[in-house]
């Protein structure tokens, strides 16, 4: 049975949208080997960041995908407490992100070695805890993938093929997308449990097609007031081309930057509801698109097992 993986428990995927699929609740940009709980505090973290996701929920977003890797201020816990006071279904995630932010084991560890690792994250809990990751967030350098990330690659392939989880990974161009299928090819994914994070960066549209076409997910997650125009654009070309299927759609928004006072600048999650739904509807998105693209796109993507 197809479901959900949420730091909560599994639920059924048509529990799950409307969704926020890439945001973040808490980032660490220190470096992975001086990464540590002790450089913020977490009830002051979660005083902070409740306000914007109780907004969120009371515009009716149901599932909220947590994007922050390991060494980077993945906090399950802490997403647990949130889930608990407001209702709302949490996602976190295993995998690696890439330098600076790889821990000195990602060096040492074979492919193998990390997939068991994470699969053991999806399947009993993350670093000492419970709680499960419902997806594998990796990233990709652009252009052709560094070695070290080809490892970490081929690891997110294998933890997929073990335990069916989906990765997201974030990649910075059209070239490094193709260099990922490849590479996902090789191991025996189906390209449905790829997702192609931030692929607004790339200008080339004929690379979104291509990704669409091979079956990943095309997600545009830079969606801010700056860039609705442009996103727009993207949707209208891609449904027109018969890609709304496969389409993901967020704001890579948040978060708590660890090291500024009480966060720094927060950008909050309500932009895509509030504002750039009722754009969409003005520009001849039905509501049967929108829900594909906000509740049927993300209960897909993110099924598990
Ligand atoms: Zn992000």
């Amino acid at each position: 049975m197809a479901k959900i993986r949420t730091v909560l428990g599994d639920i059924s995927p048509d529990e799950f949208g409307p969704a926020l699929v890439h945001e973040h609740i808490l980032v660490d940009f220190i470096e992975a080997e001086k990464f540590s709980r002790d450089r913020y505090n977490r009830e002051e973290v979660f005083e902070v960041m409740l306000p914007y996701l109780a907004r969120i929920k009371n515009l009716g977003v149901k599932g909220f995908v947590e994007c922050t890797p390991a060494y980077m201020g993945r906090d399950a816990e802490l997403l647990v407490r949130f889930s608990k006071a407001l209702g709302i279904h949490i996602l976190t995630n295993t995998g690696l992100y890439k330098e600076p932010h790889l821990p000195k084991f990602a060096f040492e560890y074979s492919a193998d070695q990390l997939a068991e690792l994470w699969i053991k994250e999806i399947l009993e809990g993350v670093e000492d805890t419970h709680i499960k990751a419902g997806f594998i967030k990796i990233a990709v350098n652009p252009g052709i993938i560094a070695p070290i990330q080809q490892k970490i690659v081929r690891a997110a392939a294998r933890c997929s093929l073990a335990t069916g989880a989906v990765i997201a990974c974030h990649t910075a161009n059209g070239a490094a997308a193709m260099h990922l299928l490849k590479i996902l090819d090789e191991e025996g994914l189906e390209n449905d449990r790829l997702i192609v994070v931030h692929a607004d960066a790339e200008e080339n549209i004929k690379y979104h097609l291509e990704i669409a076409r091979r079956g990943a997910w095309v997600e545009y997650d830079g969606l801010s007031q700056n860039t609705s125009e442009k996103i727009l654009k993207l949707l209208r070309f891609m449904v027109d081309q018969g890609f709304e299927e496969q389409i993901l759609l967020s704001q890579d928004a948040g978060w708590y930057n660890v090291g500024q006072p009480r966060g720094g600048n927060i950008r909050g999650y309500e932009y895509l509801i509030e504002e750039f739904v009722p754009l969409m509807r003005k520009n001849g998105f039905d509501q049967d698109l929108i829900g594909k693209i906000l509740v049927e796109n993300p209960a897909e993507a993110f099924q598990i097992g």
